[in-house]
């Protein structure tokens, strides 16, 4: 086993090969979920005039404690231009802009207001519940940087800067393909030595999360022709993903077809479990993934091997998984060769994010997986990491 790569050599290896997609300009009202290729710069000083925090009245403070007569109205969306002679006060909603000669707002709840006046009975101090201009964001400031995902709040933030189009990486187009003879659609009734085709819709599912176009191929068979023929389409993508037909068996032949089609494999086999004789290669700029079919080596692969590759194609900055430390509920024996991917269900224990492994780890379990909601590392070596333990681990969606 010395021979095999350790899961960082191949994860740096996919990396290598995963540089950046090209940019474009995107509207704003569809960048949602995209990577920015640039910085993002506001157009305008944000507020873009000083502003109210509260409905009340815009006052002099050198006026205060005081009754003060109302001399006009500043409501959101108008601008307000007149005076405020000593004396004066002017009653103001949320977001209204704060007329040039007074220097604070009182809360309408503070206040006594009777016809044409307003009685204030406590100071204030200057500047009180004004927004000033610029008081989130100057003109020409960074308010996204680039590699970043365009998350709700990040779009928020260059919109409220006046921004209409952004510069994002392309998005990477994927292709799904499922290999084995013996699979078919759900719905159908099984005849002997058949089995449901699972990995299409969970590789589906899981990149479609990752900003990705996902075009999913059907399932291909074990034979030369129709492998060639559907491995040519998936080719044509940025990313192909294949499962199956990539360990030791006679009709294992995805990566000798791969080969025949120009693929340059970059490795094949990492000492992971499950899902040791993942392939990885290369033709021209589309990057080539073969998962091996047990669907939970799938599901492992995708996330150790291809979600980072998707991640990096989009220039986000930090590719690789993002484990999380937790504390082990049982005690687990260590692979001496391979490091172990676990699937467990995540409890709160007091302060403690405790993992517990679920019964049914072997790689066909896919149904068992599905309890999971996490997946925890045991790094190889000897003995038995113990309970209690502090390890490492990488959500895999809600359970
Ligand atoms: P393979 O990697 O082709 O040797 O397949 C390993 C195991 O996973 C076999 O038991 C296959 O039947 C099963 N398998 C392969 N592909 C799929 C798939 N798409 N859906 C469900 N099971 C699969
Ligand atoms: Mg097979």
């Amino acid at each position: 086993m010395a021979s095999l790569l350790t899961l960082d050599e191949a994860q740096a290896r996919v990396l290598e090969h995963a540089r950046p997609l090209p940019s474009e300009l995107v509207p704003i009202a569809e960048a949602g979920g995209r990577v920015t290729a640039e910085d993002v710069r506001a157009n305008v000083d944000l507020p873009p005039f000083a502003s109210s925090a509260m409905d009340g009245f815009a006052v002099r403070v050198s006026d205060l404690p005081g009754v003060l007569r109302i001399v006009g109205e500043s409501a959101a969306g108008k601008p307000y231009d007149a005076r405020v002679e000593p004396g004066g006060a002017v009653a103001i909603s949320t977001g209204a802009v704060v007329p040039e000669d007074v220097d604070a707002v009182v809360p309408v709840e503070a206040v006594v207001k009777k016809e044409n006046t307003v009685e204030i009975s406590h100071t204030a101090d200057a500047g009180a519940h004004i927004r000033p201009r610029g008081g989130d964001v100057a003109a020409g400031d960074v308010v996204v940087p680039v590699g970043a995902r365009l998350t709700p709040a990040r779009l928020a933030a260059a919109a409220a800067s006046g921004v209409a189009e952004v510069s994002c990486r392309r998005r990477p187009r994927v292709a799904v393909l499922a290999t084995g003879s013996e699979l078919i659609a759900p719905g159908e009734a099984l005849r002997p030595g058949q089995i449901y085709e699972t990995n299409t819709l969970m590789l589906a599912t899981a990149l479609v999360v990752e900003g990705v176009e996902v075009v999913t191929e059907p399932p291909a068979p074990d034979d030369e022709g129709s492998l060639r023929e559907a491995l040519e389409r998936g080719l044509a993508a940025d990313v192909l993903v294949t499962s199956g037909g990539v360990s030791v068996g006679e009709h294992d032949l995805v990566r000798s077809v791969e080969r025949g089609l120009g693929v340059q494999e970059v490795f094949w086999r990492v000492s992971v479990k499950p899902g040791k004789p993942v392939s990885f290669g290369t033709r021209g700029d589309t990057l080539v993934f073969g998962l091996p079919g047990n669907p939970v080596s799938t599901l492992v692969g995708c996330e150790l091997f291809v979600k980072p590759a998707l991640r990096s194609l989009q220039g986000l900055p930090r590719p690789l998984p993002r484990f999380e430390p937790g504390r082990l509920g049982v005690g687990l024996r260590r692979n001496e060769e391979r490091d172990e991917f676990v699937r467990a269900r995540t409890c709160v224990d007091g302060d403690a994010l405790v993992l517990e492994p679920i019964l049914g780890q072997e790689s066909h379990m896919i149904v068992r997986s599905g309890a999971a909601d996490a997946l925890v590392h045991v790094p190889r070596g000897n003995g038995e990491l113990a309970a209690g333990s502090t390890v490492q681990w990488l959500r895999l969606g809600d359970a």
